[in-house]
């Protein structure tokens, strides 16, 4: 099956093609891969995107006492991490990077379509209050048409977050173009940039309604 989108790819957008990355997508995506099995998944995927994602951040210099003598060592500078799933498949995200950055702290963004507008309104917002001082991962496993990640990215920004980062597993090429267009300060992983969108707003081939694949709720 075709999946090479026809459109060009948006310089923020980082197509995360690691070997494990990609034998477990192929897992994702197949319709009779079991609800546990999916979870997973999408938990081990995601951690693998963030060891991408996390390749970039700041370092602060440490003295360390070893058995043998005094060195100098590494650690990740200034606030925590904050992961922010987007309600509620972006909670599918968060244990497998959490196990790769336990101190990391974790906001959360519910979002619901407005019937007369049709734009993405927030009922839920919620993270740390020093926000300028913190990187924030944006996590949602789909990419659709970009109206929720575009709506989420804005809100962390009007809470004060310049240092955001948005990671899904699947992006369609219009989605990932409309969230590069808004905000082109945020890079984008995915592990697979897919072919199109249907008229319903599914990606194709895609991997079907995640939320619903996570939590059994087909
Ligand atoms: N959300 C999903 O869960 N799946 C899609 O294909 C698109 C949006």
């Amino acid at each position: 099956m075709e999946t090479a989108p026809p459109d060009p790819v948006p310089a923020s957008l980082v197509v995360v093609r690691h070997p494990l990355v990609q034998h477990k997508l192929a897992i994702l995506r197949d319709r009779g891969t079991p609800t546990k099995i999916f979870k997973e998944l999408v938990d081990e995927i995601a951690m693998l995107m963030a060891y991408e994602a996390t390749a970039d951040l700041a370092l602060d210099e440490v003295a360390v006492e070893t058995p043998l003598e005094r060195t100098v060592g590494h650690r990740v500078a200034g606030k925590k991490l904050t992961l922010v799933p987007i309600l509620r498949a972006g909670l599918g995200m968060v244990e497998g990077i959490l196990r790769l950055v336990p101190a990391a702290r974790v906001g959360h963004i519910g979002l619901y379509r407005d019937h007369d507008t049709l734009e993405p309104v927030d009922y839920y917002f919620k993270v740390p209050g020093d926000a300028a001082e913190r990187d924030f991962f944006v996590l949602d496993p789909m990419l659709a048409t970009g109206g929720s990640a575009v709506s989420a990215v804005a809100s962390l920004k009007r809470a004060g977050a310049t240092r955001i980062k948005f990671l899904c597993l699947v992006a369609a090429p219009a989605g990932a173009r409309r969230l590069a267009d808004a905000h082109p300060d945020v890079t984008i992983y995915c592990a697979s940039l897919d072919r199109e969108l249907n008229a319903q707003g599914y990606i194709l081939p895609g991997l079907g309604d995640a939320g619903d694949r996570l939590f059994g709720t087909r």
